[in-house]
Order: C-alpha cells, then structure tokens, then sequence
C-alpha cells in the first residue's frame, strides 16, 4: 500500500479537501504541517493567533479518525524531503496556494519530489478564464459574468465529505504550542477569544447561523456594520477551514435569490482578488497604476498611530479600528471607510495601511488586502476612481444611522443621542477631528489631478 504526505497549508480541514481524499483513497496518509519562516509574508499577530487554534483543531479531528497532525518547523522543501525518507512515502500531495512566493516554492518542490497538486480553494483557478484576447481579467464585473459562465457548464464538483479513517505510520512531532504563535506578554487575544472559534466546526457553525439569519437582506443590508448580515466566514475561507465549493453548494438554490447572488459576488471578488495576485505579483507593493508612486504620500508616525488607535475623531473610523483592535475583524463597509481616510484624508501611503491590517486581521490574505487597499487608493485594477473621496461623517450617517456601531466601539460617545453621535463637539476625553475632512478632499483632489500622465 503506498504512503502518501499530504501537506496542509491553507486548507485546514478534512471535508472537502481534494488532495487529502485522494491520499486518502490511495492508501496510509501522513499529514503534515510545516512552519517555514523563510517565506515573505509571514502572517501577522492576530493571524498567528487563528493559525494556533486552527491547527489545534485539525489536529482533534484528525485524532478521531486515528491520525494525528505531524508539526515541523523548517524549509518547506528540506522537511518534506527528510520526512519522505523518514516515512518511505511514495509522493506528497497539497492544494495549491496562490501568491508568488508560493507558487515559487511549489515548483521548485515538484522538481525535487513526486508531488501532485489540487485545487482546494477556488471556485475558478486564474487559469481557466481568460479574456477574449486570451489576457486575464483586470475588471470585476466581466470577470465574475465569465466566472459564472464557466461554472454554469461545469458546476462545481459536489464537495468530498471528510475521510472516516486515516491510517498511517507514528511519526515524531514538534508541538503546535512549540511554534510560539499566541501572544504571551501581553496576552491581547482576549477579544479575539470572545470573538471566534478557529476550525472547521467553527466554520460551518458560522455559515450555518448566515444561512439561518443573515443571508436574508444581505444585498441591502451587508453595509451596515450595526446589524450582523455579513457572513464573518473571512477568516474561515482563508485559512481553508470551509471551501468556496462548499458555501457555493450550500447557498446554491437558496432564496432570495438577489441576496443569494450578491453573497456569490462578494465570493467572487476573492476568487478575483485571487487571479490578479496570480498574474500581478508586486499587487502587494507597487500601485499598478505607475503614477500613484508620484503621489505626495506623507511620512507621519504620529498620524499613523493615531489612525492605528481609533484616536482620529471621526467616529466612524474610530469605531472600525478599534473593532480592528479588539476583534480582529473589522466590517466591510468601515474598512473602506478607514482605508479612504488613511489615503485621501492623511495622505499615508496604502501600503502602511495594509501593513497594520496584516498584522492585525485575523483573515489578514496577501490577495484580498493588497487587491483591497489598491482599489480604495485609486492605484488597483478595478479601482474605485480617484475623486470617489469619502466623507467620513456621511457615511457613518448612511450606514450607521441610529449611531449603534459607534456606540459599542467609542464608549466616550455612548451617551450622546442619535444621530448626533457622527458629529461631536468637545466630547471630554474624544479627540477634535485630526484633519479637515473638506480641505483634505480638496488638497487629495489636486493631487491626483497631478498624476494625470
Ligand atoms: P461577506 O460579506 O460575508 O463576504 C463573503 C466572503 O467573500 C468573505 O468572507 C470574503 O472571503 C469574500 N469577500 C467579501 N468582500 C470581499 C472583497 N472586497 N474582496 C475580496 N474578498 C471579499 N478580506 C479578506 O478576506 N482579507 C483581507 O485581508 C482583507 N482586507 C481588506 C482591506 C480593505 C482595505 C478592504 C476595503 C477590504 C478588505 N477585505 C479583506 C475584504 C472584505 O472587507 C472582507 O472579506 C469582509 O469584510 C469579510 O467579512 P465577511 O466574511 O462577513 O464578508
């Protein structure tokens, strides 16, 4: 009987896992996860945090079925390669990932091991759509109309259920805790704890609960931050707890179909994010659009930390970083919002912007973040154009009307009434607004007039 690695990398689950099946299916499995430290982008704080916990419970569920998860820390391509000898395996197998450094390491690996590859994680692999001239896509909404084109002819296949059993060699294992991904001193993961359950059973509770009380009204509803209509399955998806074939079969059907439909869109745009990451691989530092490195970014420390606190006294900005802080998470809506104002009102470069997300994000996705924050710059492909400048103060207006999502965020504003909580005067121990949201636009304006090539 062969034995087999399979090689979980962001895709910690047992259900639906193409590659594991087929170990499985062909004969004794070894599981491993390896931590390389040599890649580039190493997750940030809060992502460390979901990762311990995640693998924590991978590592239970694989236990019930009389296997264990293999830790080791090192070069992906060395670990592999001594624990192949170690265990007499015959191939290791994976699903793929998609950002450079990866694909980098894949192939490298496939030229010094028998190795096979799967697609674990994507609707739509950036190869399988192409424009009519054979390019890759650069806008969204002709991608997402091929994307569905393509899965309407070739439905996504029904996804696996998990393998009852796994057989396997013992094998010697580091410690998940040996990896030192928890914070110690301080232990600031107390919000996060109240927050999440990493793991596959945590994942599918959390699509079950959307599917129960959020989906409904989702198309209208998923911009406001005070109520709960977003899926929060980010940090699921990202760490491959739950697959998009997954939600997609799930949701498939469903009513109402509007909702149904802007909730598969919104799945779209990481399967997008996704393929420009595949086809653009400095989308996480260069703005793709060359001129915006003319743009007269500012170096401030001070402003930066202040946006990072939620100290800027704009509320609603204040009120996502702070939700940032605490959870990890911060809604859609107020991302864009807070990413506007770091780039149009205080003229700090994106990229420092996405910095403080990686790091403090537990669905922290080199593709998603860097897509993201290209796109509120004004630098991405499919970008929001430059003079869509948001104003702070309206937009909490719009999609916090009642002021409830400030409110449990900022608790120095909790008692002011209303909507009267977007604009507060002297509120002892809130800060006076740290720009002029008017003589920034206009300044942001000029500036970009400027690049015009
Ligand atoms: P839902 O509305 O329930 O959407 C379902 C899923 O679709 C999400 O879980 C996510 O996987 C995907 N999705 C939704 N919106 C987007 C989008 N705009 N781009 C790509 N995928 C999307 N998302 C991340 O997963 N990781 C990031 O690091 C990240 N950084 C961002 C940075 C900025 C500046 C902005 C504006 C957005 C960023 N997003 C990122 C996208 C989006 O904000 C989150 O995916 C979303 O808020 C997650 O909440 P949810 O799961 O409840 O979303």
């Amino acid at each position: 009987m062969p034995t087999l690695i399979h090689w979980f990398r962001q895709d910690l689950r047992l259900a639906d896992n193409p590659a594991l099946s087929h170990a499985a299916r062909q004969g004794s499995v070894v599981p491993v996860f390896i931590w390389d430290e040599s890649l580039p982008w190493m997750p940030g704080g809060a992502s460390r945090w979901w990762l311990h916990h995640s693998l924590v419970a991978l590592d239970a569920d694989l236990r019930k079925r009389g296997s264990a998860l293999v830790v080791r820390q090192g070069k992906a391509a060395d670990v592999l390669a001594q624990l192949m000898k170690e265990v007499q395996a015959d191939k290791v197998v994976w699903n793929r990932c998609y950002e450079p450094a990866a694909i980098a390491r894949d192939s490298e690996i496939k030229t010094r091991l028998p190795a096979e590859s799967f697609n674990g994680s994507l609707l739509v692999e950036p190869w399988e759509v192409k424009t009519g001239s054979g390019s890759f896509y650069k806008v969204f909404t002709p991608y997402w109309k091929a994307c569905l084109n393509f899965l309407a002819t070739l439905q996504p296949p029904t996804p696996f259920p998990a393998p009852t059993r796994l057989q396997g060699p013992k094998v010697a294992s580091d410690s998940i805790a040996g990896l030192g991904l928890l914070p110690t001193q301080p232990d600031w993961a107390g919000g996060l704890r109240a927050t999440w359950t990493p793991g596959e059973q945590g994942a599918h509770q959390q699509l079950d609960a959307f599917l129960d009380t959020g989906i409904r009204g989702y198309k209208e509803l998923r911009n406001r931050p005070d109520m709960a209509h977003t899926s929060k399955l980010s940090p699921h998806l990202h760490f491959g707890e739950i697959s998009p074939r997954q939600i997609w079969h799930a949701v498939h059907g469903k009513k109402p179909e509007a909702d149904v439909a802007c909730f598969l869109s919104e799945i779209g745009w990481r399967e997008f994010s996704h393929n420009l990451l595949h086809y653009i691989p400095t989308l996480p530092e260069a703005p793709l659009r060359a001129e915006f490195a003319r743009f007269p970014w500012r170096d401030d420390a001070e402003a930066l930390c202040r946006w990072q606190r939620g100290q800027t006294g704009y509320p609603i900005v204040d009120a996502g970083m702070r939700q940032l802080w605490h959870t990890g998470w911060m809604h859609n809506r107020v991302r864009m919002i807070a990413a506007s104002f770091l780039v149009k009102d205080l003229f700090i470069p994106w990229q420092q912007g996405a910095a403080w997300f990686w790091d403090t994000l537990v669905d922290a996705d080199l593709a998603n973040n860097s897509a993201s924050w290209q796109w509120v710059a004004g630098c991405g492909a499919d970008a929001a154009p430059y003079f869509r400048i948001f104003n702070p103060t309206e937009q909490g207006k719009k999609f916090d009307p009642n002021g409830d999502y400030i409110r449990t965020w900022v608790p120095e504003l909790a008692h002011i009434p209303g909507v009267h909580i977007h604009t507060p005067l002297e509120v002892p121990g809130y800060s006076a607004p740290m720009v002029n949201h008017a003589q920034a636009r206009t300044e942001a304006l000029a500036a970009y007039k400027n690049l015009k090539p």
